[in-house]
């Protein structure tokens, strides 16, 4: 999931619209979080979170009418120290990324 730019979403306010035979799944490490790819090109489009189930992060690449670029800054979060690591379930950040578009 490097570099994709992912928003929340619940399953029930989440649709796929086309291409769903085409996507494959992995799970690693504790195996909570289900990540899904496209068999073809190997984007990622969607994971269950593993900081909460219910919940799922879905790269805004993959959807209807929004661009990665739509962002002007996005806030990174510290992928090594995970909220599911530690006692307080701390989410630690990063940094963040800044998009400047050509005047
Ligand atoms: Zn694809």
């Amino acid at each position: 999931m490097r570099g994709a730019i992912a928003v929340t979403s619940t399953d029930d306010n989440f649709t796929i619209l086309e291409g769903a035979e085409q996507l494959a799944t992995y799970r690693f490490n504790t195996r909570t979080a289900e990540h899904h790819f496209c068999r073809n090109c190997g984007i990622y489009t969607h994971h269950k979170r593993r900081s909460n189930p219910d919940q799922l992060g879905v790269n805004v690449a993959c959807l209807e009418g929004i661009s990665p670029f739509d962002f002007r800054e996005v806030v990174v979060y510290d992928g090594q120290r995970h909220p599911g690591d530690n006692p307080a379930h701390r989410t630690y950040t990063a940094g963040t990324l800044t998009f400047t578009p050509v005047e």
